[in-house]
């Protein structure tokens, strides 16, 4: 999903130098920063969602996804001991 981002982000830069070279500067500069801003703040929470994903573990009685380092399942309430 990250890659639409970065596309995003693509366009943006396009979007203001077409604006250059079409003589629509203002519009161009507009459009494209949005564009460019949309995408790297959508970036971001791309990569913020996937270094949560990677702190998950199952948990060793219900299976469900816990926190790596957490002492008590949120889901079935068992204690856990810590991995590390
Ligand atoms: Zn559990």
């Amino acid at each position: 999903m990250g890659n639409v981002y970065v596309l995003l982000q693509l366009l943006g830069v396009i979007f203001i130098i077409g604006g250059f070279y079409s003589g629509q500067i203002i519009i161009g500069i507009v459009v494209g920063l949005i564009c460019f801003i949309w995408g790297g703040i959508g970036y971001r929470k791309v990569q913020k969602e996937k270094k949560l994903e990677k702190n998950l573990i199952p948990c060793p009685y219900c299976k469900e996804m816990i926190q790596k380092d957490a002492i008590k399942c949120k889901h079935c309430g068992s204690d856990i001991e810590p991995a590390s």
